[in-house]
């Protein structure tokens, strides 16, 4: 079986191909991957072409795929019944320990989604403050939920237009959307709004405009402007929760969050989000509050056995040492072959996962993103593709490594980047 017979084959039943945008290589072109199978740090296709995996389920694969304790515990799991939609102590279990973890987390509500937690913590914020407003930062990503699919506006304080059709404009007429790590624009909206701004939410560490650190100052200053005005601060740490340390960004800098949202790695590849924080604020949510949040799956007992298997790997000694020297050291390989052929090329990382941008400095905004050389990087994608490397299909998504990517991995990495740097330049 072909990935481009099963690819034009699902365009028939699924639109796009995909049920996901991102992996039908839109902006790469060229036909994905259909993944047959997965092990440690590879992928197989239907082909039976193997691949090094830096995609890693787009974050969640922290301790490699298909891990021998992780696949158990999910085996031992679904024996015992798949969805029961009555509580189970494994969710207890679970929130005790994210909370445990996460400082800033005294009480935890299970999901199912990303979307789902950044959703409901935003519904929440504006509950418990009763406001209305809510800022975001151009280029951070929170899920499909209407109020937060929202393009910048050119003006400060302009409010964003819909960046999805079938979101009505009143939707995300509270939804001011401001450039990342500019603290100025978010004071002059507190200046103008503060009273009726319910939350800021931000990625701490922006994984989904490729990867954007925050400037110094930049985090600190949403924490003061927050509690000065009485909004909340809420950390998406979907991504970089137990992914750019062991305790996200918030355990990196030490910036308490009224709020944290989190997924991916707490589900071990498993559909799982969570949101969590301040008690105070979280008992403003049904049943003890009147803020609805629900779910038929949340909390399943398969996800969550994946999730605590999971969490128990990566909190063994050394786990994160060894992820970051592994993620650093490929970083700075790539970046000597991109020198040695001249190309035009920064990168960067935390933790277990990466940026590569095709420009000269490592970008701090969602413009300076976008100024990156997207024909390089495709003419570079696909090259490492045909190396056997599986990256990201977009130049502007960030890179994951697992804890089973070592040092024989990482040297056909940098085999296959040479290759293909040579044929970017
Ligand atoms: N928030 C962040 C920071 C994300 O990276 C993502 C997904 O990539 C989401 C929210 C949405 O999560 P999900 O895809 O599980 O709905």
């Amino acid at each position: 079986m072909k990935n481009q017979d099963i690819f034009q084959r699902a365009q028939e039943s699924i639109p796009g191909g995909v049920n996901s945008p991102v992996r039908a290589f839109k902006s790469v072109g060229g036909t994905p991957r259909f993944i047959a199978k997965a092990n440690g740090a590879y992928i197989w296709d239907v082909e039976g072409t193997q691949y090094i995996d830096y995609l890693g389920s787009w974050g969640p694969a922290i301790v490699g795929h298909s891990h021998p304790e992780v696949v158990k515990a999910v085996q031992d799991a679904a024996v015992n019944g798949l969805s029961f939609g009555a509580p189970t102590e494994g969710e207890v279990i679970l929130a005790e320990k994210i909370c445990a973890l996460l400082p800033s987390i005294e009480q935890v509500r299970l999901v199912s989604s990303g979307t789902e937690a950044t959703m409901s913590a935003i519904r929440l914020a504006r509950g418990a403050t009763n406001r209305r407003k809510i800022i975001k930062f151009e280029g951070c990503y929170h899920g499909h939920s209407d109020s937060l699919l929202v393009k910048a506006g050119s003006g400060l304080l302009t409010f964003g237009n819909p960046s999805s059709s079938g979101v009505p404009q009143e939707f995300v007429s509270h939804t001011i959307v401001l450039e990342y790590n500019n603290l100025d624009a978010v004071q002059q909206a507190f200046n103008e709004v503060g009273n009726d701004i319910a939350c800021v939410i931000v990625e701490p560490i922006a994984g989904n405009m490729n990867l954007i650190k925050p400037k110094a100052g930049f985090l600190e200053g949403l924490r003061e402007l927050c509690t000065q005005h009485g909004a909340l601060l809420i950390f998406d740490e979907v991504m970089t929760g137990f992914r750019a340390g062991p305790k996200g960004v918030q355990g990196l800098t030490g910036i308490k969050p009224d709020l944290t949202t989190l997924a991916k790695v707490i589900g071990g590849g498993m559909p799982v989000g969570a949101f969590g924080g301040r008690k105070d604020i979280m008992q403003h949510i049904a049943p003890m509050g009147a803020v609805y949040q629900a779910g038929t799956l949340s909390g399943n007992p398969v996800s969550v056995a994946a999730g605590l298997k999971t969490l128990e790997i990566l909190n063994r000694p050394g786990f994160y040492e060894q992820l970051s020297a592994t993620t650093a050291t490929l970083v700075k390989g790539l970046k000597e072959k991109a020198a040695k052929h001249g190309v035009t090329f920064s990168a960067d990382s935390v933790g277990g996962m990466f940026g590569i941008y095709f420009r000269s400095e490592v970008p701090t905004t969602f413009a300076e993103v976008q100024e990156s050389d997207t024909k390089a990087f495709n003419v570079f994608f696909h090259a490492m593709l045909d190396e056997g490397v599986h990256l990201a299909p977009s130049a502007f998504e960030a890179g994951f490594v697992s804890a089973c990517h070592n040092e024989e991995i990482l040297t056909k990495t940098f085999d296959a980047a040479d290759k293909a740097f040579a044929k970017v330049a």
